[in-house]
């Protein structure tokens, strides 16, 4: 059990990394809200939710209208706020395009997701993170979104136009929210062993997770508009 039980919110808890955050945010002694755009279709999911610790809300971060019968639920699950939000969900688009192939459809669809779940999610939550002292947003970003190292070349242009546009709004909600003393920072997993990782990753969920939990536990004011990954190295922009 944590010092403090804190209220989390996680989207895309369905599979992968949301729902190992689920699983050791729970095991701490928090509240974890998993949201999932399907989450009575979510086994694992499932086998977690005990309507205590753990509460499971239907919510497809693109869809507006999801969005706010969700975040309606969400105001009665958390009357007093929500503590910390981390926008996990997220898609990488076909790797195999450069940016000399890629398609106007893809695009829209990975941005989409990427970049407009994660604004539609921070904004509806904002009133549930004013509640609370704590006020922290996570954004689970990538590595490939950081344009100065273009760790992928000439490769996966969705993904990193999306994670790239994702970093951007980290540092626009940080810059926004900075005298309200939020604490918005942008981090990468690690390549992680999930189904968007694939199993040649070096990395466990677990171990990234528990990384990324430490780190969270730990921002502080001076982290606002940070990039870091889940060990606590800084990433460029
Ligand atoms: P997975 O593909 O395993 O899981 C993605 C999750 O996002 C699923 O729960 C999926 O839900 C959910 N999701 C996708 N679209 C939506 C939507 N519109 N609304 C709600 N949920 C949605 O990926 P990971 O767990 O590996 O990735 C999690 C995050 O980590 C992503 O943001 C990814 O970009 C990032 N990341 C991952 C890395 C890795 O190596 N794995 C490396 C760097 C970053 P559903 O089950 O309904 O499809």
């Amino acid at each position: 059990m944590s010092a403090q039980q804190l209220t989390y919110l996680v989207t895309g808890a369905s599979r992968g990394l949301g729902l190992e955050f689920v699983k050791q945010l729970s095991a701490k002694g928090h509240i974890v809200i998993a949201t999932a755009r399907d989450p009575t279709k979510a086994e694992a999911l499932v086998s977690l939710i005990d309507y205590e610790k753990v509460i499971g809300v239907a919510l497809d971060t693109t869809d507006q209208s999801s969005v706010k019968a969700a975040f309606e639920k969400i105001k009665t699950i958390a009357p007093h706020g929500i503590d910390v939000l981390i926008n996990n969900s997220g898609i990488s688009g076909p790797a195999s395009e450069t940016a000399l192939t890629a398609t106007a459809d893809q695009y829209l669809d990975v941005f989409k997701t990427n970049v407009v779940g994660t604004s539609n999610v921070t904004q509806a939550a904002l009133p549930l993170l004013r509640q609370k002292d704590t006020r922290k947003i996570i954004n689970i970003s990538s590595i490939v979104g950081s344009i100065k190292l273009n760790v992928h070349g000439a490769t996966m242009p969705y993904y990193g136009v999306s994670k790239a546009g994702e970093n951007y709004l980290t540092k626009a909600l940080s810059a926004s929210l900075a005298e309200e003393k939020f604490i918005v920072v942008a981090v990468h997993p690690g390549w992680v062993q999930t189904d968007m990782g694939g199993q040649k990753a070096p990395l466990k969920a677990e171990e990234s997770i528990a990384g990324m939990v430490e780190q969270i536990e730990k921002l502080t004011q001076e982290k606002n508009g940070a990039y870091f990954d889940y060990t606590g190295e800084s990433l460029p922009y």
